[in-house]
């Protein structure tokens, strides 16, 4: 992004158009709307420029732009149509510490006005750095068929009413206030009854809210899936933008937080393995401060919060407080990584289950029923896995497994810098090493890659028909 779009008060200050031409009129057509003090300067005026300056809403002073005029000046437009004069101005301008506009030249210009759907006081800028002006013209359109003419009324009257709906408690309560304005009372209200009606409704609509404002808050135990924001499911992205305050995990990843409504206060309460952590007592007691507070609360969890997530700790803490929760669920890491590596985490003929391990538990490196892994086909999912791969290998050979059992590890499934890495089991530590795998990652155990898979299988599939003839 170039152009950084601002709204730029323009109460009282000086804007200057040079050049009383046509393209002038359509610039003025846009700073008219603004409170701005306009002197046009151009000789043989356009006659609605005249007429305008007739009416005193302009200044029309007929000779070109000279030193000093621009003085104080916020924005001068270069309009006169001749690129000689029009950097004339430019210079001009600038010498007076002026923003410059030279119309329908980007390169010469310091900014450049968008199109505008006006609401007043609502107003919608619509640029595209010069690119596209038939696509901000159809989104102008497409605008200008959307938001009712009563936009602007509505606003206007909200606005009045600010400073008592500053009595509402901030979040949740005060943005609900305005929605039920916005969305439906108001536009009800006004249709109905007029804009004299708008005030009293308002009234209304607080000594609502105010009632209700003591209710207690809620938390939402969200999976927030793998990393990729179009892998939340449809009720996790609403609750998320819902949410007054937002806790989440180290992994939840930043496009996912960037979902979250702006104003939403958004606290990391990361686990680091062997670095600095939150304690889970400390996680819970913040929920439940919020929480009583009023708050609406979304717990964001990687992946599946039920999946080596300590829901239950979380939903013990909320039940003893006495505080409503709801779990949303989420896509877990192996299932992103599974469908990164394109197979099937049970196929017919193969295996009837698939295991989803951790690497890890509260007394260090996890034990498990290692010889269930060591079956030809089965195939398990190691979370938590990378750190305990040594160990891992290990366990599996002592029970017999396959050295060349299909290893296969998944890191940052789902992300932009997704890695995959195939291997066996005998080189598995080594194999993570070189190709520099830290986590958080998948390891799947049984399992190559499609292509990989694929191609075993033809090789197979020859040396049973070689075994056959
Ligand atoms: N509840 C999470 C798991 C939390 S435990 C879930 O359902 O996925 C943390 C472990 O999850 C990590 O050590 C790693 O093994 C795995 N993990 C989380 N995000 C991942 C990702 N994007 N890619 C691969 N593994 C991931």
């Amino acid at each position: 992004m170039r152009h950084f779009p601002i709204f730029c008060d323009l109460r009282a200050r000086r804007v200057i158009v040079c050049g009383a031409t046509e393209t002038a009129v359509a610039k003025l057509r846009l700073i008219l709307k603004t409170e701005a003090r306009v002197t046009v300067f151009g000789d043989d005026p356009h006659e609605q420029i005249v007429r305008w300056a007739g009416e005193d809403q302009l200044t029309l002073i007929q000779r070109p732009l000279e030193r000093g005029d621009a003085l104080c000046a916020a924005l001068v437009y270069g309009a006169t149509e001749d690129p000689v004069e029009d950097a004339r101005i430019a210079e001009l301008g600038r010498a007076c510490g002026a923003l410059v506009n030279i119309v329908d030249n980007l390169e010469d210009s310091d900014f450049i006005t968008p199109a505008i759907v006006d609401r007043d006081p609502v107003t919608v800028a619509i640029g595209t750095e010069g690119a596209a002006p038939v696509l901000a013209r159809r989104i102008k359109a497409m605008n200008e068929e959307n938001l009712s003419g009563d936009l602007g009324t509505l606003a206007r009257i909200g606005q009045s009413f600010r400073h008592r709906a500053e009595t509402l408690p901030m979040g949740r309560v005060r943005r609900a206030f305005w929605s039920r304005y916005y969305d439906d009372v108001g536009p009800r209200v006004l249709a109905e009854h007029g804009e004299v009606a708008l005030v009293g409704a308002l009234e209304t609509l607080l000594d609502d809210a105010v009632n209700k404002s003591s209710e207690p808050g809620r938390v939402a135990l969200i999976g927030a899936g793998p990393g990729d924001p179009e892998l939340l499911t449809l009720k996790a992205r609403r609750m998320l933008h819902e949410a007054d305050v937002v806790i989440h995990d180290r992994l939840v990843a930043p496009s996912v937080l960037e979902l979250a409504r702006r104003e939403a206060i958004v606290i990391e309460v990361g686990k680091t393995p062997n670095g600095e952590s939150w304690k889970q007592d400390d996680i819970n007691a913040l929920m439940v401060e919020h929480a009583s507070g009023g708050a609406h609360i979304a717990r964001l969890k990687s992946g599946d919060p039920g999946m080596f997530g300590r829901l239950d700790e979380e939903m013990d803490a909320l039940d003893a407080a006495g505080i409503a929760f709801e779990i949303i669920p989420g896509i877990t890491s192996a299932m992103a990584a599974a469908a990164s590596i394109k197979v099937s985490l049970t196929r017919r003929g193969r295996n009837k289950s698939v295991q989803f391990i951790t690497g890890h538990d509260v007394k260090g490196f996890a034990e498990h029923d290692w010889r269930s892994l060591t079956i030809p086909g089965a195939t398990a999912a190691f979370y938590m896995g990378v750190r305990a791969a040594r160990f891992v290998q290990g366990r599996m050979l002592m029970h017999g497994a396959d050295p060349d059992t299909p290893v296969t590890a998944v890191e940052n499934a789902s992300r932009p810098d997704q890695k995959i890495v195939s291997t066996t089991l005998e080189a598995l530590p080594d194999t993570l090493k070189s190709a520099g795998i830290t986590g958080p990652a998948i390891l799947f155990i049984g399992l190559s890659p499609r292509e990989a898979m694929d191609a075993a299988e033809t090789l197979s599939a020859q040396t049973n028909l070689q075994e056959a003839l």
